[in-house]
């Protein structure tokens, strides 16, 4: 597709290393469904990465939020509480189930959910609480963890921007009892779309199996622990083709050349445009003390939706693409319908006006981004 008028695009997903010889390799072995050799050599790689006691692999991380709310046993009435500042599936995964929506605000800084509002969120009908790590930058886990645990509330951590993140020196994805990732086009490691259930939490384990392979048994009659496989619990079909795993595999195998490829980008944007933000009071990314980016994505917040706007279609002119996201979960039609639509989250609702993200990709080159940079300090 030729789009002559796009000179930096917003992302882009390139190979990284052995994606077409592994892809190869999984043709040759001549079985591609899912759960063949590269699903297992990705979930063993994303168990070392993290220090997750079992990783699987999903076919998204929309999935594997899905797998959470069935494996919770969420059911009609219970409440689950999400940042309103997040994307649908993190919420939406759990309203299949039944659950009623509760949307607290988030912080002003790290635009994640904000920690103090927890604890007068919870009711007793509560039973979890989805916490995101925004950019790839941790939401405040101590508080969290703490306030959860006390209230008898499980944690599950939507970490789609968050995998080679930490906090306080551990992981992002190791602390709720269970956690997702996302392999989707957009993320950090990509296979187009995919994405993992991260289980802390070794009684999920079984069941996970169970519900990730139609709530069949499969997987104990492939392993041969029981002579036949059957119909024992929910599920669906939620594994991928071990055509994606090889993929992503090779992108998982790049991931210290791909995640410094990123830190120097998001830390160039950091520092050419810091005496330009001061200058337009724009408001660029905070990495509290503790905390180890992702580095999943740039954002600034503008100080008002006109110049977001206008910065927007300043960099348009020029063939650079930049996108705004999320628009505040409780006003969605879908959550007004539901009777959420009266959550108050006002800095919710003021930064979905203002921010800003700026093209950053894997193979973004120096040119790219200075492209960007100098199209940006050319915006007054
Ligand atoms: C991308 C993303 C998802 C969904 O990921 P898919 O793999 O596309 O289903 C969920 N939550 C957050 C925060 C995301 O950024």
């Amino acid at each position: 597709m030729s789009r002559p008028n796009i000179r930096v695009p917003f992302n882009r997903s390139d190979p990284m290393g052995r994606e077409l010889e592994y892809m190869q390799e999984a043709l040759a072995h001549g079985q591609i469904s899912g759960g063949q050799i590269f699903t297992r050599r990705c979930e063993h790689l994303l168990q070392e990465i993290t220090g997750v006691p079992r990783a699987i692999l999903t076919t998204s991380c929309t999935h594997a939020l899905e797998m959470a709310a069935i494996l919770l046993n969420i059911t009609t009435g219970d409440e689950v509480i999400v940042p309103s500042f997040a994307f649908v599936s993190t919420i939406n995964a759990f309203v299949l189930r039944g659950a009623t929506p509760v949307f607290v605000d988030i912080r002003e800084d790290t635009l994640n959910l904000d920690e103090s509002l927890l604890d007068s969120a919870i009711t007793s009908r509560t039973r979890a609480v989805v916490p995101v790590h925004y950019a790839g930058v941790a939401c405040e886990m101590n508080s969290i963890m703490a306030v959860a645990v006390r209230r008898g509330v499980a944690v599950v951590e939507d970490n789609a921007h968050g995998l080679m993140g930490s906090y306080q020196g551990r992981k992002l994805g190791t602390f709720g009892c269970l956690a997702t990732q996302s392999f989707h086009e957009t993320k950090n490691f990509t296979c187009g779309e995919g994405g993992a259930l991260m289980i802390n939490a070794s009684e999920y384990t079984e069941r996970a199996e169970i519900i990730r392979d139609k709530g069949t048994n499969r997987s104990r009659f492939i392993r041969g622990q029981v002579d036949k496989y059957t119909w024992i619990d929910l599920g669906s079909s939620y594994v991928p083709s071990d055509m994606l795993a090889a993929f992503l595999l090779a992108q998982l195998e790049q991931r210290h050349m791909i995640q410094s490829r990123r830190e120097k980008l998001w830390t160039r944007y950091q520092e050419s445009l810091a005496s330009w933000a001061r200058s337009q009071a724009v408001r660029l990314p905070v990495v509290p003390a503790g905390c180890d980016s992702a580095y999943h994505l740039y954002h600034l917040v503008l100080p008002s939706p006109e110049r977001r706007d206008a910065l927007m279609d300043h960099l348009a002119a020029r063939g650079i693409l930049s996108v705004f996201h999320y628009l505040p979960l409780h006003q969605s039609p879908m959550a007004r319908a539901m009777g959420a639509g009266s959550a108050r989250c006002p800095v919710a609702e003021s930064i979905a006006g203002r921010l800003l993200r700026l093209p950053l990709y894997n193979s973004m080159g120096p040119q790219d981004q200075d492209m960007v940079i100098a199209a940006i300090l050319d915006f007054q």
